[in-house]
């Protein structure tokens, strides 16, 4: 089983890389000066790493550590056979890493925070809808209900003093959360370098520091009917933005489109929203609750956001209408594309 986005997402495009496309000699010069940029293939989607302001031989170092750690996180939460998540699903119980205890832990909060619209035991739906495998008929009513039933993330216990899990019946599946956790941990490693400036760039789940030679970096965000356009161009503030979107993965049966965000309490794929962006402090934040508000209508949503420091969010809702919570456009204000 496969949790993570297996397609790229292109919910932000950083403005470079799509200059790059559109122009690929204005990308290679900004590359030979200042920008250093590596991707590669990691956890279901592409991840890129822009580092501005240091040498090639930093630059070196930097994308060494920095995805290293995401391969790590990779390793450890993708639920790939073998892999500890797929060991903790299959025993039904066990003892985890730090980390894997730690994105646990954090998903079964957001879990209680939204009232179960994010839920990391959403593994027996995910596997029911088979969002990957392409068009089908959607499961019925009684496949649904069956699934819904395995579902419920307060069987799940942990006890911190031995990293002891016990999933009570469930199985997890983090694909809501731990790309954002990887993010945080490659931008640590980058930081523990002394590297200031750089975006981490995990399909869309990203996180910005610094600038880039002294301009703000700026991030496009998609159009979630026409994604190879943007909505708007933002200029985030230090920290992550985060979107998640119905575009992503999907497909379409009869007309209706059926994507991978799953809400717990219908077994149906969510339908308020064509898109949530959130700007967090952490990508961990930032990644669980787009996804849980996503599943939430925007109304709800942010009235959750009210119970909460720190993050900000832009909804796109079903009909194209534009929401967004009272300090979003400071923390990601809107600038021009050039
Ligand atoms: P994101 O793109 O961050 O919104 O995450 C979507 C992924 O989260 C899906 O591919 C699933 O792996 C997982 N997921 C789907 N529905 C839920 C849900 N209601 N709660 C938690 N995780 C979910
Ligand atoms: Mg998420």
């Amino acid at each position: 089983m496969i949790t993570f986005s297996t397609r790229t997402k292109i919910s932000f495009l950083v403005l470079l890389s799509f200059l790059a496309l559109a122009f690929p000699w204005v990308s290679s010069r900004i590359a030979s000066n200042e920008i250093h940029r590596e991707s590669r293939y990691l956890m279901g989607t592409e991840v890129s790493i822009s580092l501005a302001g240091v040498s090639k031989e930093r630059a070196r170092r930097g994308f060494e550590l920095a995805f290293g750690a995401l391969e790590e996180v990779d390793r450890e939460m993708s639920g790939r056979p073998g892999s500890p998540l797929h060991l903790l699903n299959t025993s039904g119980s066990g003892k985890v890493s730090q980390g894997l205890f730690q994105v646990v832990s954090d998903a079964l909060r957001f879990a209680a925070l939204s009232g179960g619209a994010f839920d990391p035991t959403v593994a027996p739906l995910l596997d029911l809808w088979k969002i990957e495998t392409g068009p089908h008929p959607p499961p019925t009513p009684p496949e649904r209900e069956k699934a819904r039933q395995q579902v419920g993330f307060s069987r799940v216990k942990t006890d911190p003093a031995s990293l002891f899990v016990d999933l009570g019946g469930t199985r997890l599946d983090l694909g809501g959360i731990a790309k954002g956790y990887g993010v945080d941990r490659a931008s640590e490693a980058l930081k523990a370098l002394g590297i200031e400036n750089f975006i981490v760039d995990a399909g869309g789940d990203l996180y910005l520091s610094g600038a880039k030679n002294g301009a703000a970096w700026k991030v496009g965000l998609a159009d979630p009917r026409e994604p190879a356009k943007f909505l708007k161009v933002l200029s985030p503030r230090a920290g992550a933005i985060v979107t998640s979107g119905d575009y992503e993965r999907f497909y379409e049966w009869e007309g209706v489109r059926h994507h991978h965000i799953i809400d717990p309490s219908t077994a149906l794929p969510a339908t308020a929203s064509r898109s949530v962006t959130v700007w967090a402090k952490t990508a961990q934040e930032a990644d669980a609750l787009s996804t849980a508000l996503f599943v939430l209508c925007p109304e709800k949503g942010l009235l959750l956001l009210k119970t909460l420091e720190g993050p900000e969010a832009l909804i796109v809702d079903s009909s194209g209408l534009i929401f967004e919570s009272p300090g979003f456009s400071n923390a990601a204000p809107e600038v021009s594309a050039r």
